[in-house]
């Protein structure tokens, strides 16, 4: 199998693994117990979350540990907007933005009257910081742009934007940074909330985390017991959590070499498939490298997909939660793209793991497909 997908999951890494194995068998007792067991899985819970925000430069009570991204963003978006709705019920969201945070905001809309504007892409698949500025009202309480686009790769400009929202407004900023960690400088600091996840970094999957800045208040979604300042209720899934902080630091730790390893591996892709006539590559140059979006032309995204699958080669369309939807790719559109590429849209996502052999493979593949579909 040639896996490409690495950004909709990535396999779980050895030491985290066997870290999680340890702490599965060893420190099982209830997190909120008050005998010793318990106690000892709160010491450790609580010394992974310290770790993570020494990693971050942020305070330990400023992360909330989660279930998945889509989960911290539910948080950010309608966990904020609604402890904040005597503020202003406004709220600005970029157009490229993952389902969790569309569906979000749609949720606010038609249940609780928000009022959404969605920021325009433009042609370099970016948010542009004097859109931000002129969707500002008075009564905006939130901004959410996310950090690195899951379809394009493309960069926004958050730390700009912040700092313009802040200078010019009381609104919060969020950033989904989950393709972002561990491939990139991070701007957390700049931001008020940014959400994370274990899974895209080769660490567990049902681990997540919320950042957000001291003293916002946040509605729990999940009303139970006392568990995560009573902002999120239930048992804490403490062996998760407690091997989070080793995936994260391990992540970056070997972040500058897995960057130089693939921007190697996108360079010898994009000159690869530019040599192929009917392919037109999406992601701009100065998209990061973990990310390369083509379209075929004259194969659709779906049939694409089944063949490159036939071949035993795993890459995406679009984001892997709207793949079941409707072949269109929101992203694309919405950077200016026509209707064609939008459908015929391929996802690569690259990792440190992958090879040029995997890659000369994938070629080799893509240009029998397009040569037997051609003759159809
Ligand atoms: N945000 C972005 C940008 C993503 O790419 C994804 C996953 O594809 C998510 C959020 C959701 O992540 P999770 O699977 O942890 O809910």
């Amino acid at each position: 199998m040639v896996y490409l997908d690495y950004a909709s999951t990535t396999p779980i890494r050895k030491e985290v693994l066997e870290a999680y194995e340890k702490v599965l068998h060893t420190y099982y007792a209830n997190a909120d117990s008050l005998h010793q067991a318990g106690r000892k899985v709160n010491m450790l819970l609580e010394q992974s979350r310290a770790n993570i925000a020494q990693l971050f430069h942020v305070q330990p009570e400023e992360i909330l540990y989660t279930s998945c991204a889509s989960e911290s963003n539910n948080y950010a978006l309608k966990g904020f907007a609604l402890a904040n709705q005597n503020r202003g019920r406004h709220i600005i969201v970029s157009s490229e933005e993952h389902s969790s945070i569309r569906s979000s905001v749609e949720q606010l809309k038609e249940v609780f009257g928000f009022d959404i504007t969605y920021l325009p892409l433009h042609e370099d698949g970016r948010v542009h910081v004097e859109d931000v500025l002129c969707a500002l009202r008075k009564d905006t309480i939130l901004v959410s742009v996310m950090l690195v686009n899951n379809e394009t790769g493309c960069i926004n400009p958050i730390k700009e934007i912040a700092e313009a929202v802040h200078a010019h407004s009381r609104a919060v900023v969020h950033s989904d940074m989950v393709q972002a960690l561990g491939k990139m400088e991070l701007p957390v600091s700049s931001v008020d909330m940014a959400t994370f996840s274990a899974h895209k970094i080769y660490g567990l999957k049902g681990s997540a985390l919320l950042y957000h800045r001291k003293n916002l208040r946040l509605l729990p979604l999940i009303s139970a017991g006392q568990q995560e300042w009573g902002l999120r209720g239930g048992t804490s899934n403490a062996p998760t959590e407690i091997v989070l902080a080793k995936t994260i630091r391990l992540a970056l730790e070997e972040q500058a070499q897995h960057i130089a390893h693939v921007q190697k591996i996108n360079a010898y892709t994009r000159e690869k498939l530019s040599a192929i006539p009917d392919i037109a590559v999406n992601s701009p140059e100065d998209a990061y490298p973990f990310i390369l979006n083509f379209s075929c032309l004259c194969i659709g995204s779906e049939i694409m997909l089944n063949a490159l699958d036939a071949k035993g080669i795993c890459v995406s369309a679009q984001s892997t939660c709207n793949s079941k939807g409707k072949a269109i790719s929101h992203v694309l559109l919405a950077m200016g793209k026509d209707e064609l590429h939008a459908t015929h849209a391929v996802r690569l996502s690259f990792s440190h793991l992958t090879s040029i052999e995997e890659i000369d493979y994938f070629i080799k593949s893509l240009k029998e497909i397009i040569e037997e579909y051609a003759t159809r």
